[in-house]
C-alpha cells in the first residue's frame, strides 16, 4: 500500500509505493532540503506553491516552522515554537465549537481549504486558507499549510 509524506519544512512530496513493508521506518528526513523528519499522510496532497508548514505535537504545540512561514506571517521559528497553534498565528474565523483545529486532533480528519485569517506579526489582519492534517504516529500531533487567500 502507498504511504505519503510530506517535508514540514519545504512540502516536497515523497511516496513510498514499492509495497516493502517497514521501509518508511527509515525514512530520516527530506530528500530535497535536508530536515529532519517527514510527516505521514493518509492520502496524497499537493501544497499551494507559496504555502508555510507548521508542525505541531500532540498538544498542538508548535514544534517547527518551515519555510515560507516567516514570509507569510512575519514570525521567525523561535517566536512560535511551544506555542498553541491558533494563538502562535491569531487564526480566527471560525465559531469555537468549529475550531477546525480541535476537529482534526478530535476526530483525526483532515481538514482542507479552510478559509481563517491569521494575525500577521506586523498586527495585519491576512486571509488565508488553512489545510490541517492529523499525524498518524503514536506521538500524534498535526501539520497545518498556510497560504494566502486572494478572495
Ligand atoms: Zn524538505
Amino acid at each position: 500500500m502507498a504511504r505519503y509524506w510530506i517535508c514540514p519544512n519545504c512540502g516536497t512530496r515523497a511516496i513510498d509505493d514499492d509495497g516493502r513493508d517497514g521501509l518508511s521506518h527509515q525514512q530520516v528526513g527530506c530528500a530535497k532540503c535536508g530536515f529532519g523528519f517527514l510527516f505521514e499522510l493518509l492520502e496524497d496532497f499537493y501544497p499551494p506553491a507559496n504555502a508555510g508548514f507548521v508542525a505541531c505535537d500532540k498538544d498542538t504545540r508548535v514544534i517547527s516552522a518551515g519555510k515560507g512561514v516567516f514570509e507569510l506571517t512575519g514570525y521567525g521559528e523561535g517566536e512560535l515554537l511551544g506555542k498553541p497553534l491558533v494563538d502562535a498565528f491569531g487564526l480566527s474565523g471560525f465559531s469555537a465549537e468549529a475550531n477546525p483545529v480541535s476537529v482534526v486532533m478530535e476526530w483525526g480528519v483532515r481538514k482542507l481549504d479552510q478559509p481563517l485569517m491569521l494575525r500577521h506579526r506586523s498586527g495585519r489582519e491576512k486571509a488565508v486558507r488553512v489545510d490541517l492534517f492529523p499525524a498518524y504516529d503514536e506521538d500524534g500531533g498535526l501539520l497545518a499549510s498556510l497560504a494566502p487567500r486572494n478572495d
